[in-house]
């Protein structure tokens, strides 16, 4: 079931219905936004035998929703960094090119497409320059920036946002939710439905929550000791490190907000510790504590000993304050 975006969903629908649809498409937004559902509704949008497409009930429909669609691909990610390999798109290439099984229209989903190997981006040039009247391609990431100059210049590109609070508890509590602990997802992440049920579903979500609100709380009383200890429970796990900064410098990002406004809406999972470190943030000590986070994150990606980057980032923000 797809929530919000409905801009994008329209546009999309009125390119379809004036026969003037792209054939390669970008979707991008932070994760749990909903872009990789976005891409199968298309797939939908694009295989549906009923007037009003999609309409969630035909053979198309159904088989789309169970991802046994013969003519609907997810190109196989192969879980590392760089995410397709040469060899798998090589033989997507080659498979696009002949006609579809069942019905005039077949559909390519590159999902994840952040860091994507630079090789297996330019052997999919080709065919993104020049698809076959029956293909469709569909990359999704997190950034546009993740893919090459050559192949973004040829996707339309589609920006997801955060849903309401309203369809985000809708959304949720359709899930099966209940209405107080949707309230509290909501509370830490907002529009973004993917993070709210991540954060209800896994309690490691909740743990990193937990902590982020700590640190907050550490760095806000200068306690070095302290924040190191709370950095540290994460352990030497590089996703978990990654996970836990990227929280922390969106808690930074709403006290820099909230410095210039109070109204202006958070983005981060601990708006009240937003709100704390706002009043003991100088503008030049957020910008030095978000780039050492910045320079921090970067190190995690690129292999540093995570416990060393955790330690000199604690004395960096204990200094700056
Ligand atoms: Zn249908």
């Amino acid at each position: 079931m797809l929530y919000g975006n409905q801009n994008v969903r329209s546009a999309l629908s009125h390119m379809a219905k004036s026969r003037r649809l792209a054939q390669t498409f970008l979707f991008y937004g932070d994760n749990g936004l909903g872009k990789k559902t976005l891409a199968q509704w298309l797939a939908m949008r694009l295989l549906c035998t009923e007037p009003d497409a999609p309409c969630g009930q035909c053979k198309n429909c159904r088989t789309i929703q169970k991802n046994t669609h013969p003519d609907v691909i997810w190109a196989e990610h192969s879980g590392k960094l760089g995410g397709f390999s040469v060899e798998t798109v090589r033989r997507i290439c080659a498979e696009a090119v002949i006609a579809p099984n069942s019905g005039e229209r077949k559909v390519y989903i590159f999902a994840d497409c952040d860091r994507m190997d630079i090789r297996s981006q330019n052997i999919l040039l080709k065919i993104i320059e020049e698809p076959p009247a029956f293909a469709y391609f569909i990359f999704t990431a997190s950034a546009r920036q993740s893919l090459l100059p050559t192949i973004l210049s040829r996707l339309v590109p589609f920006g997801l946002a955060p849903c309401s609070e309203a369809e985000t508890l809708q959304a949720l509590t359709e899930h099966g939710f209940a209405q107080e602990d949707a309230q509290e997802a909501i509370q830490c992440f907002h529009g973004n439905i993917g993070q709210c049920i991540g954060y209800l579903e896994e309690e490691g979500v909740r743990r990193l929550v937990s902590l982020t609100k700590d640190a907050v709380r550490c760095i806000i009383n200068k306690n070095e000791y302290d924040l190191l200890k709370t950095f540290f429970q994460v352990g030497s796990d590089r996703n978990q490190t990654l996970r836990l900064l990227q929280l922390l410098d969106q808690v930074f990002r709403d006290a820099m907000v909230l410095r210039m406004s109070a109204s202006l809406p958070c983005i981060s999972c601990d708006p009240d510790g937003a709100g704390l470190l706002s009043g003991k943030l100088s503008g030049a000590g957020g910008q030095h504590d978000h780039k050492c986070i910045g320079k921090a994150l970067a190190a995690v990606q690129a292999n540093v000993n995570v416990q060393l980057i955790l330690s000199a980032l604690c004395a960096e923000l204990i200094a700056g304050k």
